[in-house]
């Protein structure tokens, strides 16, 4: 049997999304010991990074992961998390995460709001048909606004950001946890890829550090605190496997789908996705501008039925609104390694005022309503798995002195909006937590 290989740290952080790269970055620079691990590897560098090749390559399942129900996962697994293959789009925390929970981070979220100038794009970068649709719903009385963004066009001399972005950013306009993860190596932070967590070790009640697989070799790391981020999927299983039998159970997506309708005019497929949003926030879902990527779309439709990818040749043509529904906490991430998340009576008829208010705006915006259909539902945001409230306190600390959780997991509630803000406000809040105890 091989040796395993035994480091200590002060604070070691499983996962390198926002989360793990926040709280990784805040402790480095306050001269903390900080080591953090991450089961994927660094691929920006790769050719294929940001390319359909690429997005089969680092995704889990070869991007193919389903819940039992069908929903599609895309799980990105390599540094930086899944913020390597999002949207780029920035908002706020839900007032409720304050008022209901005591969770305030509106410092954090300036500070970081100010650090990385989050702003929406320009106008002329917003896409023509992406602006023509937020311009139909505003027609029919929606207040559409320009979506906040962690992309700019003054990051890079190239800006290129087409719907292919969501591979990764090739362009440099998009920013990614990645990006925390060099600034946290460069205050002293140690990195090591390849290496997954399995399992909290607890002496005494107390975490003491961690387990698992270092390039397919044991090892094992002590340290005083540990945080988990190894996303709303990865948290969850790595406190099943060390004992916490409530982890998993119940989760949140953001369920989301497309409802596509088509124009005559071409020139839709290439705008950067998500340019213009709205919330209907007494429903609960919002809605925003996109189109799946070239390659994508006709593989997303065909779990429709075998029709929809024959609208493949006019993808070009296309107008897209975008839905994430406010989905209640269901189903769960099983030990057995399944993952389920129906639908509840509550979520359906939501979802279909939804669908009902996309139809109508691209119908506003030209679509021809016989051609429009909304794709199968997907879950982009894998969360609330290990909730505040439930197996958290508000300083996300679990009942075992020295564990703690910041990622998605920790959501007590779908967000229904991009996650990515929040995080970060809660990885820099967590860090100053821990730097002051
Ligand atoms: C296609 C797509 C588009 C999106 N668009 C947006 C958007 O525009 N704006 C937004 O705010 N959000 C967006 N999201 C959601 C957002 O990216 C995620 O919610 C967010 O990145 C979650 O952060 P996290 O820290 O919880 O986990 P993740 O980003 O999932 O990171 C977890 C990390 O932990 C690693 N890991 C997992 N298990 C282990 C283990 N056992 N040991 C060690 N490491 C492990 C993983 O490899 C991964 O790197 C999008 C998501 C997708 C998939």
């Amino acid at each position: 049997m091989a040796v395993a290989t035994k480091l200590q740290a002060d604070v070691v952080v499983a996962g390198s999304g926002p989360g793990g790269a926040t709280v990784a970055r805040e402790l480095a620079r306050q001269g903390k010991r900080v080591l953090l691990l991450e089961r994927g590897i660094d691929q920006r560098a790769h050719s294929y990074y940001g390319t359909y090749a690429g997005a089969l390559i680092y995704s889990d399942h070869r991007s193919l992961l389903f819940t039992q129900e069908g929903l599609n996962i895309i799980r990105p697994l390599m540094v930086g998390g899944a913020t390597s293959m999002y949207c780029g789009c920035a908002a706020v925390p839900p007032d409720w995460l304050k008022g209901k929970y005591g969770v305030d981070i509106d410092t954090e979220v300036s500070e970081t709001v100010e650090e990385l100038q989050i702003a929406p794009l320009p106008p002329e970068l917003r896409g023509r048909a992406s602006t023509r649709v937020a311009e139909a719903a505003q027609a029919l009385g929606y207040d559409w606004q320009p979506q906040l963004k962690f992309m700019s066009p003054m990051r890079t001399r190239r800006f290129s950001c087409g719907a292919k972005c969501m591979l990764g950013c090739r362009c440099g306009a998009k920013w990614s946890a990645a990006e925390y993860v060099d600034e946290a190596v460069a205050a002293g932070a140690r990195l090591l890829t390849r290496a997954t967590v399995e399992r909290v070790l607890v002496e005494g009640g107390h975490a003491v550090g961690v387990a698992g697989l270092l390039a397919g070799r044991p090892f094992s790391v002590t340290a005083g605190t540990v945080v988990l981020a190894a996303g709303g999927i990865g948290t969850p299983r790595i406190l099943q496997a060390s004992g916490f039998a409530d982890a998993g159970q119940g989760m949140t997506m953001d369920v989301t789908s497309m409802v596509y309708g088509f124009v005559k005019e071409r020139g839709a497929g290439n705008e950067p996705p998500m340019t213009w949003s709205w919330e209907d926030r007494e429903t609960g879902f919002m809605l925003s501008t996109l189109i799946d990527p070239w390659l994508l779309y006709p593989i997303i439709t065909a779990l429709k039925g075998w029709r929809y990818p024959l609208y493949w040749p006019r993808w070009n043509n296309i107008l897209g609104v975008m839905i994430k529904l406010k989905d209640d906490v269901s189903g769960g991430v099983f030990r057995d390694g399944k993952i389920s998340k129906p639908l509840t009576a509550h979520d359906r008829p939501r979802l279909q005022m939804a669908e009902n208010l996309s139809r109508q705006i691209l119908c506003k915006a030209g679509a021809e309503p016989a051609d429009m259909f909304m794709t199968p539902l997907r879950g982009t945001h894998p969360s609330g798995t290990v909730r505040i409230g439930t197996m958290l306190n508000s300083d996300l600390r679990t009942e075992t002195p020295g564990l703690y959780v910041c990622d998605a997991s920790v959501f007590p509630e779908a967000l229904a909006r991009p996650t990515v803000l929040t995080i970060i406000g809660l990885g820099k809040r967590l860090a100053r937590h821990l730097a002051s105890n």
